[in-house]
């Protein structure tokens, strides 16, 4: 078992901020990951795990073992004519299994595309995108206790899902590596583009009975068009949730707001978090080498050299204007380590 010594994180984050880890290590299997779990406890050593960083904020530098997952493996466990049941290893990259899954026509992830990050990372969120959420096609994950190193299979009924929220972000918080991902896909895919302008991205590309592949095509050329490259600009993707409000809450708000946009939720309204920002003028806000991305206000950048807690300070700033405009206390999505 190798160490890396106090390793440039800025590589290993999509915000590209420049912390470093006290320790660093790689791991490609379970076997390489409890010897490493086994060394961090015998030597009562705090263990992190890194998987795209798509979703992290680093304030500071990394003590501890910084874990980075490259456990990689997909393999079919079950099928029949309707269904297949896949295992995915936790270290592979999300974007890439969706690709897997549309080239064999299997349906369930193709409005998923594009999304940054791995597999072992997308429970923890519950990873959502165009109308399509993970717990839509999750059977089971396997995970290992951090403490005793037992394995633990979390049916969807135990993760309790919710909007960008599991337990894994709740009282299981920090307990848990999640090793196997096992995704129930479908044979006789049925298209859902009626969410956001995927039906127009349709139209363009001049496909009237789109497939699953040509959907997988819209949202990767909706999600180009519109979102800040982390290769170009360092950033973790919407660093705040959008708020759910209660019906009450929202009829004040759209008598003083007629246009304000929402959508009707199971337990609430949802409003855009990137409406509330924009109307609060932070869209387009750069101070030195952070801000508010110019056409996505949900989206805090690092144009270069930006620290962490420059991001974290700005955020707060956002929520305590949102809070003083429209009552409404957003939450950040991004983890902030
Ligand atoms: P990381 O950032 O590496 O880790 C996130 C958290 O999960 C950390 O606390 C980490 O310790 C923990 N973790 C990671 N792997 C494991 C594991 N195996 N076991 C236990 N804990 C683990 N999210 C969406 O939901 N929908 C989107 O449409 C979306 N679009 C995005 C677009 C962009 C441009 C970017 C940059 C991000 C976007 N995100 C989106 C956020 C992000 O891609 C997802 O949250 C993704 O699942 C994070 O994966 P990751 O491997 O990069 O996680
Ligand atoms: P958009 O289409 O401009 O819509 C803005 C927001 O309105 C979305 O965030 C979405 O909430 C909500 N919305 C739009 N149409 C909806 C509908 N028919 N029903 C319910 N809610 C609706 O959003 P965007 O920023 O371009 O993102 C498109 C999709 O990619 C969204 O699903 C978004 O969540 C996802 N995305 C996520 C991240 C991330 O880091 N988490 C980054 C980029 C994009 P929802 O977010 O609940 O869908």
């Amino acid at each position: 078992m190798q160490f890396e010594i106090n390793k440039p994180l800025k590589d290993f984050n999509t915000f590209h901020i420049d912390a470093h880890a006290e320790k660093f290590i790689c791991v490609d299997n379970e076997k390489s990951l409890i010897e490493v779990l086994t060394f961090a406890k015998q030597s009562n050593t705090s263990t992190h795990f890194i998987g795209g960083g798509s979703n992290i904020l680093l304030t500071k530098n990394i003590e501890g073992i910084t874990i980075l997952n490259q456990i990689k493996g997909i393999h079919i466990i079950e099928e029949n004519e309707e269904f297949v049941l896949v295992n995915f290893s936790s270290g592979e990259n999300w974007h890439e299994c969706v690709l897997w899954a549309v080239s064999k026509n299997y349906g369930g992830v193709e409005n998923l595309s594009l999304i940054p990050g791995t597999i072992g990372a997308s429970p923890i969120q519950n990873i959502g995108a165009y109308g399509v959420e993970l717990k839509d096609v999750f059977h089971s994950l396997e995970a290992i206790n951090l403490k005793s190193f037992e394995k633990k299979i979390f049916t969807l009924e135990e993760c309790n899902f919710g909007y960008r929220d599991s337990i894994f972000k709740q009282h299981e918080k920090g307990n848990w590596f999640i090793l196997n991902v096992r995704i129930k896909l479908t044979k006789n895919p049925v298209c859902n583009i009626h969410y956001g302008n995927i039906k127009d991205e349709l139209l363009k590309m001049k496909v009237e009975t789109p497939c699953i592949q040509d959907v997988s095509k819209a949202v990767i050329n909706i999600r180009s068009s519109k979102l800040p490259n982390p290769d170009e600009i360092g950033n973790a993707g919407s660093f705040f949730k959008n708020p759910i409000v209660s019906l009450s809450h929202f009829e004040a708000l759209k008598s003083m707001y007629p246009a304000i946009p929402h959508f009707i939720a199971t337990n609430g309204v949802k409003i855009p978090a990137a409406w509330l920002i924009e109307k609060n003028n932070w869209k387009g806000f750069k101070k030195g080498d952070f801000g508010v991305h110019k056409n996505q206000a949900l989206v805090l950048v690092n144009y270069n050299n930006a620290k962490g807690n420059d991001i974290l300070e700005l955020s707060s700033h956002i929520i305590t204007s949102v809070q003083q405009t429209f009552n409404i206390t957003l939450e950040r999505e991004v983890n902030i380590w």
